[in-house]
Parts: structure tokens; C-alpha cells; sequence
């Protein structure tokens, strides 16, 4: 789902508090169903403001002077503006925190946590292609009859091109996960970053053939410009509902149990198809979560379209679960 950027100024439920628009919108752990407790940043009501784009970049930047000027302040120095400016201070940097960290904020880019369609799951794959891990999740996906969607990283796309290239003959979808998954992804300055998302869309369609229109950024990191410089290159944002925690674990019976808990309809899960110690841990547990989230009646769906489907989403329709 894309928002639309273009509505102008349209002042329908203009609400920045307490808003019900959005299930994703953090309560800071108030229980629900207090309205006067239930805080939502809700950012989608800023699209309904016309404020988009850069417009949004610029205001994060001046939120940072403001926050840093705000120390002015503290001259002349008194307990009561030490205790002002720690306030200030200390609420501002945990927004701009939240902005820049938190998966599915819409604040900086607008981004898509979930698949249309009652009954379906997709399974995404980030920083691969591996050597080895690739070439054997691929075939227990083919073996299950399974589509997924792969995050690669452009450079490492280009040194096995033709596992990037299989994972697409066979029906998954290959996806801009960076160049070179540069872990301070949120400090890049203006050029390095419009490079990371331009050279990881050549480098998949080098692979491909075909340019990818689905972008991740490394851990879900959020830049000041990255959604300007999305929407030039004509990529949406793909977030998450499950993260699996796969990097932390080695045990497939925990990583199993994790995603059989929490998975629901619509769900993107996050996994690993490259990890420094090696994905066994999710290639053991994967046949298990498939057969009985199947079981359950879902589906397994792709991210987004196949550049050469239509763009449409595949498949297009899933049975509702049980
Ligand atoms: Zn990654």
C-alpha cells in the first residue's frame, strides 16, 4: 500500500493523538482501550497534512538544531533549566531515535509491514546471496512449493550472480537490500546513500534482468533522505511484523517456535539467508514452519509483484485461514 502523497491539504481526521487510523502505531506499552493514556505518533494523519518528502527530511533535520539549541538554555544556569533542558533534551533525541530505528515508522519513509490478502504470510530473506546457505534454501523452497522474497546485497549479487539469478528463474523475488549493507546506514551522507540504493538495484538487475521495485535498508534503518531518494528511484520500502531474532539464535526450535506463535494474516517475516554463523538453525526449522502454518490454512505469498506479473501480487489470491 502506498500512500498517497499527492491529497494536498485535506484536514479530514487531522489527529495526532489518540487516533485508532493505525494498528502499528507504537502505545509505548499504555493498555489499550484508555483513550486518554493511548498516545499514537501517527504519522499517516501528517500525509493527510500534505507534508511529504522532503518536506518531512527537512523537518526531522531542524528538529535536530532545535533539540541541540535548545541547550542556549542553559544560560544562566539554574536548576530549573538544567531540569528543562534534560526534558527537552532527553524527549526529542527518543523521537528522533524512534524515527530513525523503529521498523515500521512512517515518519522518514512511508513504508509496507504486511501482504494483502486473508490467509497469507510472506517469508522474506535478507543480506544473501550465501555460497552455500542460498543454493540449499532454495531447494527446500522449491522442494516445498514455496515463493519467497530475497533482500540481496547488491555486492555480494555480483559475486554469485547466478544464485541471484535462480532464486528468480524459480519464481521468488529479488529485492534492493543496499550495495554494501553499511551498517551506519542512517549517518551515510546525501551521495553515498543515493549510491548503496542505485548500485543495489543495477547489481540485481545485472543478475535479473529486470529492475527490482522492493527496497530494505540494513536492519531496517531509516535515513533523513531516504524517502525522497526512493520515490527518484522508484522503489517502495518493505518493513516487517515478524522478526524472527534468526542472528541471535542457533537453536531451530526456538526460531520455529517464535514464528509459530506470532504469525497471523498479512504477516512479513524476516529471516536470514547469510549469517556469520551460518542459517542452519533456519534451514532446520523452515520445513516445520511451512507445514504447519499450512496446516492452518495459510498461504505463502511474495512481498510485492513480480516485475514481469503484471504487477500483480502472487498469487493473487489466498484461501482465508482456518
Ligand atoms: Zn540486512
Amino acid at each position: 500500500m502506498q500512500f498517497d502523497n499527492k491529497s494536498g491539504i485535506q484536514l479530514q481526521q487531522v489527529d495526532f493523538f489518540g487516533s485508532s487510523a493505525s494498528t502499528e502505531a507504537p502505545t509505548f506499552g499504555f493498555p489499550a482501550g484508555r483513550p486518554m493514556l493511548r498516545w499514537h505518533f501517527n504519522s499517516r494523519s501528517i500525509y493527510r497534512l500534505g507534508i511529504t518528502g522532503m518536506a518531512r527530511s527537512v523537518i526531522f533535520f531542524l528538529l535536530v538544531i532545535l533539540t541541540n539549541l535548545s541547550l542556549a538554555l542553559l544560560h544562566p544556569f539554574s536548576r530549573s533549566r538544567l531540569v528543562l533542558v534534560a526534558v527537552i533534551y532527553g524527549a526529542v533525541t527518543l523521537l528522533i531515535l524512534y524515527m530513525l530505528f523503529h521498523p515500521r515508522n512512517q515518519w522518514l519513509v512511508s513504508n509496507r509491514s504486511r501482504v494483502d490478502g486473508a490467509g497469507c504470510l510472506a517469508l522474506t530473506f535478507d543480506d544473501g546471496p550465501d555460497p552455500v546457505d542460498t543454493p540449499k534454501l532454495l531447494d527446500l523452497l522449491r522442494e516445498k512449493g514455496v515463493k519467497a522474497t530475497f533482500f540481496v546485497v547488491g555486492k555480494r549479487a555480483d559475486q554469485y550472480p547466478e544464485i541471484v539469478r535462480r532464486a528468480w528463474a524459480e519464481g521468488h523475488l529479488v529485492a534492493n537490500h543496499t550495495w554494501s549493507h553499511y551498517s551506519l546506514f542512517c549517518f551515510l551522507m546525501p551521495r553515498r546513500l543515493r549510491a548503496e540504493i542505485e548500485r543495489g538495484t543495477e547489481s540485481v538487475r545485472r543478475s535479473c534482468g529486470v529492475r527490482p521495485r522492493l527496497f530494505r535498508s540494513p536492519v531496517g534503518l531509516r535515513h533523513p533522505l531516504l524517502g525522497p531518494y526512493l520515490k527518484d528511484a522508484g522503489l517502495e520500502y518493505i518493513s516487517w511484523t515478524i522478526r524472527t531474532r534468526d542472528t541471535l539464535t542457533a537453536n531451530s526450535r526456538v526460531l520455529a517456535r517464535r514464528i509459530l506463535n506470532k504469525a497471523a494474516s498479512g504477516d512479513i517475516i524476516l529471516l536470514h539467508d547469510r549469517l556469520p554463523g551460518g542459517t542452519d538453525a533456519m534451514l532446520e526449522a523452515l520445513p516445520r514452519v511451512i507445514d504447519e502454518l499450512r496446516e492452518r490454512g495459510f498461504e505463502f505469498v511474495l512481498a510485492g509483484p513480480r516485475e514481469d506479473a503484471g504487477g500483480t501480487l502472487q498469487p493473487a489470491e489466498c484461501e482465508p485461514a482456518l
